[in-house]
């Protein structure tokens, strides 16, 4: 079956007591057991909850993998990964990356003997370079957050030697853009809060693999570490993401005219997006993703107080944290999702106080067009400066 067709049935069958045709919201911690040790596969709400189960097989599938373990956010989807590996373990990792992961590796989890190369994924001798005896783990983020710049899945996953493992954080282009475990990676990794549950309404993640031994790895994780979702959270993220096909199409298209419509202002000095010809990685983008994502990044001409003078401007694109809903979100990554990174760090990486993140919505496309040239125009004065 294809892609859309899975996103709508894959795990969705009607429910076996009532004939429900919606997969129930099973709001219970524990299950009824007929006698000792005699139950139906459900026992206790941390370990397996038939709402979660459904979004389980409803993501697996989506990936056209056999495994997944959902998780109460991306980080805890993450930070499953990361279980897999001990006090003493290495891990080459992109160095344009979400902040709260960058928080988790370096605040967190060096703490546990854990250490971390951070490395320009877009250039593989730098990867190759990066390798080390203890290496276990590679961890890509393609498109990257915030200046959307593409690691080559492929080419990094046939890097990988026995005993290492390569995670991709999916979230940006979602399964309907890209395939990481079809591209050679073992994970893919997602914060179903963004595009997947669409509508900015439920925290969540998962991890999807289709390799057994990896996933029942996973899952031990998620019951002993906990870190679950509850039901409705579930529900949420599972009927967000039935139309993922379709909104993936929107966002990509309307992306695709914001990003046009940036590059051609004087007062606009760079616009980072895949589908952009203009974009380093490009032919690699046209290859490794169907389209090229609603996450569209720029940079203001002028002084920092254009950029918050911009932000004020704008009435669609509302500024807030997240993305990936049906609704445009503007960010200011050096002040809000990155804020975790120190500014040396964040300006070696090119993550300064001009630039902007848009996560580009599915409204009409001319009215998004509309409200940015309304704010541009209305900031223009500070640009001359
Ligand atoms: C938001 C995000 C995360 C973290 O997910 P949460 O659901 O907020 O915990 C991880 N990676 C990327 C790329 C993200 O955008």
């Amino acid at each position: 079956m294809k892609f859309s067709t899975r996103a709508i049935h894959a795990g969705q069958d009607a429910d076996p007591t009532t004939g429900a045709t919606i997969v129930p919201i099973y709001q219970t911690s524990t299950y009824t057991q007929t006698g000792i040790g005699e139950h139906r596969g459900y026992d206790y709400s941390r370990t397996v909850n038939p709402t979660r189960t459904a979004l389980e097989q409803q993501l697996a599938s989506l990936d056209d993998a056999t495994y997944c373990s959902a998780f109460a956010s991306g980080m805890a989807a993450t930070s499953a990964v990361l279980n897999l590996l001990s006090s003493g373990d290495h891990v080459v990792v992109g160095d344009d990356l979400y902040g709260g992961t960058y928080r988790l590796f370096s605040k967190v989890l060096t703490r546990y003997g854990l250490t971390f190369s951070y490395v320009d994924m877009t250039d593989l001798d730098a990867v190759r370079a990066a390798v080390r005896p203890e290496t276990k783990l590679f961890w890509l983020e393609t498109p990257t957050n915030p200046l959307l710049k593409l690691a080559d899945i492929a080419a990094i996953s046939s890097l990988r030697r026995p005993g290492q493992i390569v995670a991709v954080d999916n979230t940006f282009a979602t399964p309907y853009l890209q395939s990481p475990i079809a591209l050679g990676a073992d994970f893919a990794v997602y914060s179903t809060t963004k595009y997947i549950g669409g509508h900015s309404d439920a925290i969540g993640g998962a991890v999807v693999t289709n390799d057994a031994a990896l996933a029942e790895v996973v899952k031990f994780h998620q019951n002993a570490v906990g870190g679950v979702p509850g039901p409705l959270d579930a529900w949420l993220v599972m009927r967000g993401a039935k139309t993922l096909a379709l909104r993936m199409r929107e966002h990509s298209r309307n992306a695709q005219e914001v990003a046009e419509y940036l590059a051609g202002r004087d007062d606009v000095s760079a616009v980072y997006y895949p589908g952009l010809t203009s974009h380093p990685q490009h032919d690699l983008a046209k290859r490794q993703m169907r389209l090229f994502g609603g996450m569209v990044s720029m940079t203001l001409r002028g002084p920092e107080a254009r950029v918050y003078a911009f932000a004020k401007e704008t009435k669609l694109f509302s500024l807030a944290e997240s993305l990936g809903g049906v609704e445009s979100l503007l960010c200011h990554p050096a002040r809000m999702t990155h804020g975790s990174i120190p500014k040396e760090e964040r300006d070696r990486r090119g993550v300064t106080e001009g630039l902007l993140r848009l996560s580009v919505g599915i409204e009409d496309p001319d009215d998004l067009i509309d409200d940015l040239r309304h704010a541009l125009d209305a900031t223009l004065a500070l640009a001359l400066y």
